[in-house]
């Protein structure tokens, strides 16, 4: 199953890195496996009301809720457990016992609606909620439109929650140990998360992740030349604020692997200025993973003082370029050395797939960097089944080999034949790449949104439109923003002897979307709809229609 780039033959993009050794353990067992070095060490703390877990906390807690499920919910090996739930110090805990107890889990975008909740619960099959009292309505909402039986379990997040009738409190899974024996775990190769992508094309997919996966990615990040997350807790404990979703890829693997070493993990719900910016002033953190538009705030913010920033060792800037300007203001405003990394990932690569190496940063400015170890890139003509790596500053699709890629989509067998070339995952990017190896996105082929660096699929929307009366047929596609990156615009077409009213549908479009999927960039009544000949909506032509007439 692992690559080795030294196997390969093909022509092809390798990492310049040695392979590294892949441990053959399960998630689980790869996250607590250090947590007896420092039992009394804060693991988790929430940087709002300050309640915090130890690592033998979170030991006991995550041996006592992998048998409550097993116990009192009757769950078995590989049932799905679904997250729907801000950063809270919980989140982390119940992770460990979900996997621990051999279940699998899926994580729910904590804004979503009680539509989009469904979706997700239906797809997947899960059959428990882990919720927080504020978001039960949406929850149960969501739960009863499934018709499916669907335990929820709330964790009180602040003094004043109390658990909602119907709901199971998670303190009492979590505080009362069960005598039952271990869970038979599933195999590090079998499916064990399932965060939600669109793909390619069409509609949020479960992404199959295996402990393989993930425990590859933290490994191969780990790898001396880029040493992203690497922490301390010999001489000092290394803290971090987890502002990135842990729903998200990026954040559930590149946070929680610093747990690990024993790092302090601040976790922060939701960003607002003022909580993110105390944060920073009462816990000085010493690795920080973020996105470029934090970069910028932590460098523009008049209040955030560099004292704030004293102890930072690495800050790593992934999901969109950073530009060098903004590295260089930071490291102004910080004015001490320290690592700047960046990558770029996917949902389907567990995620990461390059970083600029340490030993060249400042050196490609705009790049994302190169093949990170075990690692192998070909960037292939679009559209094109034969999949021959093109030279260099060609832009191209990018397909990725290495052990970091997903098994597949959940139970979609032809989305996932059509996501693979003759066993190279294809990532939807276009990109082109230097002679030294180095990457720079230039535009994206999937027709993916990303909006804050979150997932709008356009189906998705396209869906709840066609809904609407008297629409024939509709597009959506993303243009740029200044702050969000992109949002969505949509071209509607009306049927015979119809007028659509904009203002309602877009309002129709509100009642049933997260905020960051509302149609930010318009709505467009047109007499028809680009299609190529066999009636696939052409969006890219419409992009380009609309970029063309920006200028
Ligand atoms: P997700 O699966 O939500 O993580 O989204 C993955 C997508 O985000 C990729 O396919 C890219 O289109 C985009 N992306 C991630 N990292 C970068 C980056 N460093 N630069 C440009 N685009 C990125």
């Amino acid at each position: 199953k692992g690559y080795s780039s030294q196997t390969i033959e093909e022509n092809c993009l390798k990492s310049k890195s040695s392979d590294v050794y892949i441990p053959e353990i399960t998630l689980a067992e790869y996250l607590v496996n250090n947590f007896s070095k420092f039992p009394n060490k804060i693991a988790v703390e929430c940087g709002v009301t300050k309640r915090k877990y130890t690592f033998d906390d979170v030991l006991v807690k995550s041996s006592n809720l992998n048998k409550n499920f097993r116990k009192k919910l009757k769950l078995q090996k590989g049932d799905v457990v679904a997250f729907f739930m801000p950063n809270v110090p919980e989140f982390f805990i119940t992770t460990i016992g979900v996997h621990l107890a051999g279940l699998k889990l899926t994580t729910i975008n904590s804004v979503y609606t009680p539509d989009e909740i469904k979706r997700q619960l239906v797809d997947s099959g899960a059959k428990v909620l882990v919720t927080l009292p504020e978001l039960w309505q949406n929850a149960k909402k969501a739960v009863e439109e499934t018709k499916n039986s669907i335990s929820i379990i709330t964790i009180k997040n602040k003094n004043s929650d109390t658990t909602p009738t119907g709901a199971i409190d998670w303190a009492e899974f979590a505080n009362t140990p069960t005598d039952i024996p271990d869970a038979e775990l599933p195999s590090i190769h079998e499916t064990i998360y399932m965060p939600y992508s669109s793909g390619t094309t069409g509609l949020p997919k479960g992404v199959e992740l295996s402990s393989y996966n993930i425990v590859a990615n933290i490994a191969q990040i780990r790898h001396p030349d880029f040493n992203v997350v690497e922490s301390i807790t010999d001489t000092h404990q290394d803290v971090t604020i987890a502002i990135l979703p842990l729903f998200h890829i990026y954040g559930f693997t590149c946070i929680t692997s610093m747990m690990t070493d024993g790092a302090k993990v601040v976790t922060l719900p939701k960003f607002t200025p003022d909580g993110y910016m105390n944060s920073l002033r009462d816990y000085r953190p010493h690795v920080l993973m973020i996105v470029p538009p934090i970069v910028i705030f932590l460098y523009s913010h008049p209040n955030v003082q560099s004292e704030y920033l004293s102890s930072l060792r690495t800050v790593f800037s992934g999901a969109a370029p950073l530009g060098a300007l903004d590295e260089e203001k930071l490291r102004r405003k910080v004015g001490k050395p320290f690592n700047v990394l960046q990558g770029y990932g996917l949902s389907e690569t567990s995620p990461v797939v390059t970083v600029i190496p340490l030993s060249l940063q400042g050196k490609y400015p705009g790049s994302m960097g190169s093949a990170i170890p075990n690692t192998l890139l070909k960037v292939v003509k679009i559209d094109d089944n034969e999949g021959k790596h093109l030279p260099p500053h060609t832009n191209g699709e990018l397909l990725i080999k290495g052990p970091q890629v997903m098994k597949g989509y959940y139970n979609q067998p032809e989305q996932t034949k059509n996501t693979f070339l003759n066993g190279w995952f294809k990532s939807g990017d276009i990109v082109r790449y230097n002679e030294d190896g180095m990457l720079y996105s230039a535009d994206r082929l999937k027709e993916l949104i990303k909006v804050k660096g979150l997932q709008v699929p356009p189906a998705e929307l396209e869906e709840i439109i066609r809904d609407y009366p008297g629409v024939l047929e509709a597009a959506v596609i993303g243009i740029p923003h200044e702050r969000h990156g992109e949002v969505p615009r949509a071209y509607v077409v009306a049927k015979e002897n119809y007028k659509i009213d904009v203002d309602k549908l877009r309002k129709q479009v509100e009642s049933k979307v997260a905020k960051h999927k509302r149609l930010e960039g318009g709505i467009v009544i047109v007499e028809e709809i680009p299609k190529n000949a066999s009636g696939k909506l052409m969006r890219r032509k419409l992009k380009s229609k609309y970029l063309e007439e920006k200028i």
